[in-house]
């Protein structure tokens, strides 16, 4: 889609730090991380969110559960990590085209003492 900040990311329009990348999806740094890590996995096909699959993404979006863990791995994530999707107004998606957000790294201070 033209007007798209992550379809012109994916098409390489505009610049991101990359992580991964293969034909269906790719993966980069967010550029306003809220954890020490916090990257995005992004289908190069534009689906403005989980509301708008069809059961023509069944394979994509299996490709992306299944790379979740291999990008987790391959960024040291190894004591886990937060996977979000954030799905329209009341979520507050902000960027209408579908993302996994992976954060990791992050040390809470629950519970307390
Ligand atoms: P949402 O709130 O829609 O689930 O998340 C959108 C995410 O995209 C936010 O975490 C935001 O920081 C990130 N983001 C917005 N614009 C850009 C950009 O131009 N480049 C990158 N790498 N991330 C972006
Ligand atoms: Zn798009």
């Amino acid at each position: 889609m033209s007007d798209c900040l992550f379809c012109k990311i994916a098409e390489g329009e505009i610049p991101s730090k990359k992580v991964y990348e293969d034909e269906q999806i790719i993966c980069f740094h967010d550029i306003e991380p809220q954890a020490p890590v916090h990257v995005l996995i992004v289908p190069k096909k534009h689906i403005r969110s989980l509301d708008d699959l069809t059961s023509e993404d069944a394979d994509l979006m299996s490709h992306i559960m299944l790379k979740i863990k291999d990008i987790a791995s391959e960024l040291g994530l190894d004591n886990g990590y937060r996977t979000v999707i954030n799905t329209g107004e009341d979520a507050f998606q902000t960027v209408k085209h579908l993302h996994f957000h992976i954060l990791g790294k992050r040390k809470l201070t629950w519970p307390p003492g």
